[in-house]
């Protein structure tokens, strides 16, 4: 009964936001510098912001991540945090020898007004940029937006800072994954790699938070995005932009600076966002799809096939971030489950229209809602109005789901209270497998340890 006092009548809220269903900008951006490789993030405020953004990411991860900060003081607030930065730039090269710094601004430097832009030129003329390394920046207020916001900045910033064009055009694709675990990213270069298509997959966290145990620190891991291979996607024939909320604006920069062309879509989640993923990469590569996928597809369907009998008319609640609940609110749909209830906590039209779109008929009977009013508190209200068989979300649905006696799956950012998430991709038609895994297990968990005892089976 951790949430007792949740009551079920709603009252309509303006200025209220209860339990958010988001996090704050920084840390993804934070996320997305971890994707370049030799990268040091560094938060533009003060300690414990960063704090904050590293712990939130090592829970995520399990890994140590590593990033600097302005450290600001009472002076820095009142005197803005040049002089803190141009000494953090200092030290970093000196001391932690990265080739390349990630700034970003915290809620404090904003509202101060620091404008890093002319920070990171001072420290350039000064002389406070090594020859050969570099510095990359974004603005991530994070009064506004939500950790998706900051990382579709940061990869913007990425672009900017690092992208280049030889001035002849190549075969390659850019692709630019969204906020997805490493693995995820490895089974996208995976996929890329069986069609036999050249790409340049950016930010990539694969090999950066989800580094094999040697015995040995590496202060930058081998993972990530290099310079070199940043250095040619204004060549790449064109972007493919995973998910609109986080990916769509470094794609938008690569083609105002290069002209390279992109297409959006959805984050590969699914039957059906994979089919649009695989696709799209055949033809925009000008490749056939091998036989192999195929068979894996093959494989998804037929385990949709032999569960169907147990999530048919089953209702779904589900929280998280834009770009992961559309092609999800899809499979879902595509499984005959019935999504109820959905909250993200992230702003943008977008959202509404495309889980209209995926959703057909069903739209109108599902409460949906994006944005800061949509949070934890309005799910658990729209949940004891009508009960769903199944909650999909990160570790915060844990309360709502306890509480209510209803069977969860954990999946988004964070997960603070598992550990192995970050190592099984969700993401083509082998992810799709584990999220049927996970979603059934926790059905039929939950039916096992609730049923009466005449209604225990062996075999279900
Ligand atoms: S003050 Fe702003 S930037 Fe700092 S942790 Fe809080 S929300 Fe994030």
């Amino acid at each position: 009964m951790l949430l007792r006092h949740t009551p079920k009548e709603i009252i309509k809220r303006s200025a209220l936001t209860i339990s958010p269903a988001k996090t704050c900008q920084p840390i993804g951006a934070m996320y997305a510098a971890l994707g370049v490789h030799s990268c040091l993030p560094h938060s533009h405020g003060s300690q414990g912001c960063c704090s904050y953004h590293r712990s939130a990411l090592t829970r995520h991860y399990k890994d140590p991540i590593m990033a600097g900060t302005s450290s600001f003081t009472e002076g820095s607030c009142v005197f803005g945090g040049q002089a803190n930065l141009l000494q953090g730039i200092s030290n970093i090269f000196t001391i932690y020898e990265p080739d390349i710094i990630a700034v970003h601004t915290t809620c404090l430097s904003e509202t101060i007004g620091d404008d890093v832009n002319q920070i990171v030129q001072k420290a350039k003329d000064d002389g406070k940029v090594p020859e050969g390394k570099k510095i990359i920046h974004c603005n991530t207020p994070s009064y506004v937006g939500s950790h998706v916001t900051g990382f579709s900045n940061m990869v913007a910033g990425i672009v900017k800072g690092l992208a280049a064009s030889t001035g002849i055009k190549t075969n390659t694709i850019n692709i630019i994954p969204g906020w997805v675990e490493p693995s995820d990213m490895r089974e996208i270069k995976r996929i890329a790699k069986d069609m036999g298509i050249s790409i340049v997959l950016f930010p990539d966290t694969s090999d950066v938070v989800d580094t094999p145990q040697t015995g040995k620190f590496k202060m930058y891991p081998d993972g990530g995005v290099t310079q070199k291979e940043m250095a040619i996607t204004g060549d790449s024939k064109a972007t493919l932009a995973l998910g609109s909320f986080a990916s769509e604006a470094g794609a938008k920069q690569l083609d105002i600076s290069f002209k390279v062309p992109f297409k959006v879509l959805d984050i590969p989640i699914g039957l059906s966002a994979t089919d649009r993923f695989i696709e799209s990469l055949s033809s925009v590569a000008g490749v056939k799809v091998p036989d192999s996928f195929v068979a894996e597809r093959g494989r998804l369907v037929d385990v949709i096939t032999d569960m169907s009998q147990y999530f048919y008319g089953k209702k779904v609640a589900l929280f998280g971030d834009p770009d992961q609940l559309i092609p999800l609110t899809e499979f879902l749909i595509d499984l005959n489950m019935k999504p109820v209830h959905m909250v993200s906590g992230t702003p943008g039209k977008k959202f509404m229209e495309r889980i209209e779109e995926v959703s057909g008929d069903l739209f109108k009977t599902m409460n949906v809602q994006n944005g800061a009013q949509a949070d934890m508190f309005l799910l658990h209200q729209w949940i004891k109005n009508e009960k769903p068989d199944l909650l999909i979300g990160n570790t915060y649905g844990k309360y709502i789901a306890r509480d209510e006696g209803i069977p969860f799956v954990r999946m988004g950012f964070p997960i603070l209270d598992r550990i192995g998430h970050s190592y099984f991709p969700t993401v083509g038609y082998s992810g799709g497998i584990r999220i049927l895994e996970k979603m059934l297990d926790a059905i039929l968990d939950h039916k096992d340890a609730t049923c009466s005892e005449i209604e225990m089976e062996l075999v279900l």
